[in-house]
């Protein structure tokens, strides 16, 4: 995938070099002491993890479940929200951060036409957060272990780039197109909440019956942001012709390694349906397709299937 030309996108929060204490922004007063508040998450985020039966070492987009079971624990909601960051934004200047910012510049470019022309929706862009170890979010703490997820509170994108030296290593997908997949899908939820899915799909999880049910809900969340990965890269592809067959076999295999069923598999070492939330390697890959071939944001309603 080239990207070297593309226009570098200001809504970059970079929080890198700051550690956990001062991840509020600004130096200001906290609100109890930082090592206090990163275990009583990591507590959280275990206790959740436990109950849908997932390693939450293992757990991407972790905190996206975190919010969609916000409803479901108290203990959540006392994480949110906290001072907003007054940190200033736009694009850094090293290597990765110049990539994460053109993506997500490439990202506001196309969906800045595609929902208007489509849905007759106005685009607003989602702020990106790179931060390394932990910082603090409107969902809760931020932990890279969670690998990155988007916080429909503050409509952030929290990215640990540590994620892709993990995704090269352990998951076996590697490369530009497939790191650019990784920050689609987490644009994906953010156009997901702009379509006004995302409160929709919260309050039918905390009156859903089952955590099976509340679980599919979820699995519907994922697919649909992987397919409008897709869309975005047909869109991309077709204004900056930038996108190469190759690229597009390097996503898939990435689709394919962080499917819930290989994720389980290669932690636990059988895979349990009932706690999939991302959906399986196999159906990750049939919607990113979908919406790489349609280009059409109606074709990524996982909803009425
Ligand atoms: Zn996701």
């Amino acid at each position: 995938m080239r990207w070297e030309d593309a226009r570098r996108s200001d809504n970059i929060e970079d929080r890198r070099g700051d550690d956990y204490a001062d991840a509020g922004g600004g130096g200001g007063p906290m609100m109890g002491g930082a090592g206090h508040l990163g275990l009583g998450t990591m507590v959280v985020l275990g206790v959740i993890a436990y109950a849908l039966g997932i390693d939450p070492r293992i757990l991407i987009g972790g905190a996206e479940m975190l919010n969609n079971f916000r409803g479901g624990g108290q203990t959540v909601e006392q994480q949110a929200p906290r001072q907003q960051s007054t940190r200033q934004t736009g694009a850094p200047s090293d290597q990765i951060g110049q990539f994460v910012a053109a993506v997500v510049g490439m990202n506001e470019d196309v969906w800045s036409d595609v929902l208007p022309k489509q849905k007759n929706i106005k685009f607003t862009p989602a702020t990106l957060v790179m931060f390394s170890g932990a910082t603090r979010s409107a969902c809760g703490a931020a932990q890279s272990a969670m690998g990155p997820f988007y916080c429909p509170i503050d409509q952030k994108i929290y990215l640990d780039t540590s994620f892709f030296r993990d995704m090269k290593q352990k998951f076996g997908g590697g490369g530009d197109f497939a790191y650019a997949y990784v920050i689609s899908h987490e644009m994906g939820h953010h156009i997901e909440n702009l379509l006004g899915i995302l409160p929709k799909v919260q309050r039918a999880q905390q009156q859903a019956g089952s955590r099976a049910e509340a679980n599919g809900l979820s699995v519907r969340v994922e697919l649909m942001a992987d397919c409008l990965a897709g869309v975005w890269a047909a869109s991309a592809n077709s204004k900056w012709r930038n996108i190469d067959p190759d690229d597009i076999q390097k996503a898939v295999a990435t689709a394919q390694a962080i499917g819930d069923d290989r994720l389980q598999k290669s932690s636990r070492g059988y895979v349990v349906p009932d706690s999939f939330t991302h959906g399986s390697s196999a159906q990750r890959v049939q919607w990113l397709q979908r919406g790489m071939q349609s280009g059409q944001v109606d074709s990524c309603n996982t909803f009425s299937r």
